[in-house]
């Protein structure tokens, strides 16, 4: 059997790299015991791996072929994470940390799967990556006035975190997670690919460096579980109808070490019954009457939140005009505010008393030979 540079056959024998023949023999004769096929009752895992682990003890155990292997290893070695030191040492490669005594039963009830990974993933050689956490989008609807005040609204999240039971380690309470045999808690693996030696995430631990013998009913060994929380955000003034506010560090938390995700809120604005908006400014409708525009009238109109103003509206003002009413708009971020924009509309009596009718219908008299639609017509008729 000749040497496979892209095989880790240290790793395979559960030693380091500088260990001497004998503890080389020692490993290869626990694990050839436990592995072996007969023992094993055919398991194809089991046979695979006493293939493995001889292979490996047939290249270490020649002294001429561990040094080609060793020099091979060098050279295009860059690809592959081998395990260092720590977790090698004699029956290397079934042995599994006594996780009782590291923590002492002081693990708290959140993020002992973090704690887990990194202890495994530091042992390996491979820091584990510190992860963003996601962003997450939610929604919610002001009422008008709180859009332009700017308000402090309860959002509740519903996203994955870690399992409540298991503490997110996937493992069923009391037990827990055992580190990975095949990457020794690397969550990595070599793989050969055209005669190079990459790492790809380790299939037996999908990465995560440990296994669990009994995983956790509720998660079912995934660590993860759907939860809610409820945020706080503020939201601020002026704040328009579909914009979406970015609050920095409040979406899903990160993974090992890593920065929260940020939030995005939605943010929809519930119309209000008067007034319209349109960026700083407010608008307005403000029924009249045809005298008030033909005659010219002070007239009182609304303001948001304000007591009420008057406008003063000019003799002959067309039906449909614009006022505009500084500073009773929505305050911008420059202090200042803008300007409430009233649209004048005149509105036709459905209903006319005795008076009101024959003074109308002598109105009409007086302007019979003031037809308005002189000139529309004279001008249609001119092309
Ligand atoms: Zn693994
Ligand atoms: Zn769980």
């Amino acid at each position: 059997m000749s040497a496979n540079s892209q095989k880790d056959y240290y790793k395979a024998l559960g030693v380091p790299k500088t260990a001497t023949a004998a503890e080389i023999k020692k490993s290869y004769r626990e694990l050839a015991r436990k592995w072996h096929p007969d023992a094993n009752k055919g398991s194809a895992e089991a046979e695979e791996r006493f293939k493995e682990i001889t292979e490996a003890y047939n290249v270490l155990s020649d002294e001429k072929q561990r040094k080609e292997y060793d020099d091979a290893r060098s050279m295009f070695g860059s690809g592959f994470r081998v395990p260092t030191g720590t977790r090698g040492g004699p029956g290397g490669f079934g042995t599994t940390f006594d996780l009782g005594d590291l923590f002492g039963g002081t693990a708290g009830d959140t993020g002992l799967g973090d704690v887990l990974g990194g202890i495994f993933r530091r042992g390996g050689g491979t820091q584990a990556r510190a992860r963003r956490g996601s962003d997450v989008e939610t929604e919610t609807t002001l009422p008008f006035g709180d859009a332009i005040d700017g308000a402090t609204v309860s959002l509740r999240l519903t996203g994955e975190g870690p399992c409540k039971v298991c503490s997110g380690t996937g493992a069923k309470p009391p037990t827990l997670p055992k580190m990975c045999p095949d990457c020794h808690g690397t969550g990595q693996q070599a793989r050969n690919l055209g005669g190079f030696g990459l790492s790809e995430p380790c299939k037996t631990c999908k990465g995560r460096g440990m296994v669990v013998d009994e995983p956790c009913t509720e998660c079912h060994g995934s660590g993860r579980a759907m939860s809610s929380r409820t945020v706080q955000a503020r939201i601020p003034p002026g704040v328009a109808d579909g914009q979406r506010i970015r609050i920095p560090d409040r979406g899903a938390p990160g993974e090992n070490g890593g920065k929260p995700g940020d939030l995005y809120v939605r943010v929809r604005v519930k119309p209000h019954p008067v007034f319209g908006r349109a960026g700083s400014e407010l608008t307005v409708t403000v029924p009249v009457t045809i005298s008030e525009l033909a005659l010219g009238a002070d007239v009182k109109v609304p303001t948001h939140r304000g007591p009420a103003v008057t406008i003063h509206i000019p003799p002959g003002t067309p039906n449909g005009r614009v006022f505009r009413v500084p500073g009773k708009g929505v305050r911008r971020k420059d202090g200042q505010a803008g300007a409430l924009l009233v649209t004048v509309e005149v509105a036709v009596p459905q209903e006319l008393n005795k008076k009101a009718r024959s003074a109308l219908e002598d109105l009409r008299a007086a302007t019979a030979d003031a037809n308005p639609r002189d000139d529309l017509l004279r001008r249609a008729a001119q092309e």
